[in-house]
């Protein structure tokens, strides 16, 4: 088998189990979306996952993106920057990224803000939890949410979309589904506040490892790159 080939067969049990997750919680198939995660991808691999359907690709680090970006067949096919983002990074990807699902500061918010403005456009984003409260880990902590969406409510050149997170890593499939619902709760709660140009639609968790767990649990997007395009090298 030759390696495009593998990467439509690895796509395709992706979907065929985010559909079985979607099934086995009384969920319609289309309202979970496949963000196929590219870092370190090729770009001839990923436009292979783009023939065989892929809509939606997230990548990790700004200068990798911008340096590939080029080669990529990106016509009706969303990008997505889903790693952290430094604040002086923030005027060379505003504008070349469909949305922004690492914002877990004020500080981000505004520098996202300023050089959306700067380039007459608004940018979408999701706002980054650290729903593990890991120390090391990126991500607001869950009761400093409201405060970073009252402030982001206020920035005219961002819009917020929904929320992410990147969980702990977990053994069993019980502890899987318990951190994604306290997630989702948390989700629900904010969707209800109504905040001005919050507009709460999009849940973004779940990897290779526990994006089925994610879909039971409510996420909306699942962010899924080895079990599509293989283990990536080691950093
Ligand atoms: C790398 C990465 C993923 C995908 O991880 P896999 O385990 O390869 O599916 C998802 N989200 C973020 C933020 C990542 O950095």
């Amino acid at each position: 088998m030759t390696e495009n080939s593998l990467v439509k067969t690895q796509l395709q049990a992706v979907l065929e189990r985010m559909e079985n997750a979607c099934i086995a919680s009384g969920r319609p198939v289309d309202e979970v979306q496949l963000l196929a995660v590219t870092k370190t991808v090729s770009p001839q691999l990923i436009n292979e996952a783009i023939a065989c359907g892929v809509t939606a690709i997230g990548e990790n680090r700004v200068q990798e993106y911008l340096g590939k970006k080029d080669e990529l067949h990106l016509s009706g096919v969303k990008a997505h920057l889903i790693g952290h983002l430094q604040t002086n990074k923030v005027k060379q990807i505003v504008g070349s990224v469909d949305m922004i699902q690492s914002v877990d500061s004020v500080r981000l918010a505004e520098a996202i803000h300023k050089a959306s403005l700067a380039q007459g456009i608004c940018t979408d984003v999701l706002i980054e939890v650290n729903i593990g409260r890991e120390p090391q880990k990126a991500g607001v902590m869950p009761e400093m949410l409201l405060p970073l969406l009252e402030s982001a409510s206020c920035l005219s050149g961002i819009h917020v979309c929904g929320l992410m997170t990147i969980p702990p890593i977990l053994e069993t499939s019980a502890e899987k589904r318990k951190i994604f619902s306290e997630m989702y709760q948390l989700f629900i709660d904010i969707r209800e506040k109504k905040l001005d140009n919050i507009d709460v639609h999009t849940l973004s968790m779940g990897m290779s490892g526990d994006y089925y767990e994610a879909i039971l649990e409510g996420a909306t997007t699942v962010r899924v790159g080895s079990a599509i395009f293989g283990q990536r090298p080691p950093k």
